[in-house]
């Protein structure tokens, strides 16, 4: 009887520890399908034979870090030095990443990292380009070719060739197409690019296609909303037949309802414009990108400095040796059985923070 007393609160402990795994787009857990199984519930192997191999999560460099740069259009004559750069600008920067050993990541092995599946080397970017302009896929594209940097395009849904807000400069949805056929990864950046928090003014497109000013509440805010957040994602996922699962958020101006309904819309990730090195840690509801403008060269230079210098980079928990785990069995020896429970002794590894 006292055996069962105490095993009672050991059980009550096991299950609780479990809820904490519970995946939530702010603490870059599992999706729920490579969870562990429950405590005490049946494999789902064959026949009810024995229990299928856990899958076990590859070792990830915890103390890598990122950053990731924002562009908009390039143009040989600036016009707009707040959302523009040469092309001669824009390639001397990626030539610099390049030189200071900042190795280019896609956004989606970004997201990998941060699941815990996939390592990215210690210091490392990855380039993003906002709102969809052709210059992007005729002169930016080419560049990153040159240099082999994959990278995201944020494209707001209405500023496409052909949309409500789409003009001559704007990108189609061929070009679109043929960088999907490539691999470039599209993602969503709202449909009419603008304040998305109700009651701010908005421009609203009235019958006949002319424009209006005006601030929206209540269930009139929740369907633009709505549209601005959910609709744009499946309309570029319906018409690209894509998997989109980030958000760029026009001028990072959103709020917790915002966050909600982008998190509820299967948005792994959301970005502002708010440049800050990205850690292992970092919320994944606010990724802060860096927007590099023609008349703001500083702001590259500083946040390659940031990474260079940052705390990031330490040796990788997986390049630590067998001889200071004190495995069990012992490193070199051979086991006959595939599923041999290995023990290591991690005392002597500093920086593991345990997951809960
Ligand atoms: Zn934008």
């Amino acid at each position: 009887m006292m055996i069962r007393l105490a095993i009672l609160p050991l059980i009550l402990a096991l299950n609780f520890s479990m809820c904490k795994r519970s995946p939530s787009v702010t603490n870059g857990s599992q999706p729920v399908t490579s969870s562990p199984s429950p405590v005490g519930s049946p494999s789902p192997g064959i026949g009810g034979a024995a229990p299928s191999p856990k899958i076990t999560k590859p070792v990830v460099d915890q103390t890598a870090q990122t950053i990731i740069f924002c562009y908009h259009r390039l143009v040989d004559k600036i016009r707009y030095p707040g959302t523009e750069i040469t092309p001669a600008a824009f390639e001397a920067e990626m030539k610099q990443l390049k030189d200071a050993g900042i190795t280019v990541i896609s956004m989606q092995d970004l997201l990998a990292w941060r699941r815990g599946e996939k390592n990215i080397p210690p210091r490392c970017a990855v380039i993003s380009f906002d709102d969809g302009w052709k210059s992007q896929y005729e002169v930016a594209w080419p560049i990153m070719k040159k240099f082999g940097y994959p990278f995201t395009m944020f494209i707001y849904t209405e500023g496409v060739r052909g949309g409500s807000l789409g003009g001559g400069e704007a990108i189609t949805w061929e070009q679109l197409a043929d960088m999907r056929d490539n691999g470039v990864d599209i993602e969503a950046h709202t449909a009419t690019h603008q304040d998305l928090r109700e009651g701010h003014n908005i421009m609203l497109a009235a019958a006949g296609g002319k424009r209006t000013r005006t601030k929206l509440t209540g269930p009139a805010y929740e369907q633009w909303v709505h549209n601005e957040v959910v609709g744009s994602k499946q309309l570029l996922e319906q018409r690209l037949g894509i998997k989109v699962n980030c958000f760029a958020v026009p001028f990072g101006n959103y709020n917790e309802h915002v966050k909600e309904l982008a998190r509820n819309a299967g948005f792994e990730a959301m970005f502002t414009v708010y440049g800050q090195p990205i850690t292992f840690t970092s919320p994944l509801d606010s990724l802060g990108r860096y927007a590099i403008e023609a008349n703001k060269p500083k702001v590259f230079v500083d946040a390659v400095k940031m990474i260079g210098t940052s705390s990031g980079g330490a040796a990788a928990v997986a390049e630590v040796g067998a001889a200071d785990l004190s495995t069990q069995p012992p490193d070199g020896s051979t086991v006959h059985t595939a599923l041999r429970l290995i023990q290591a002794n991690l005392s002597r590894v500093s920086g593991i923070e345990p997951v809960r």
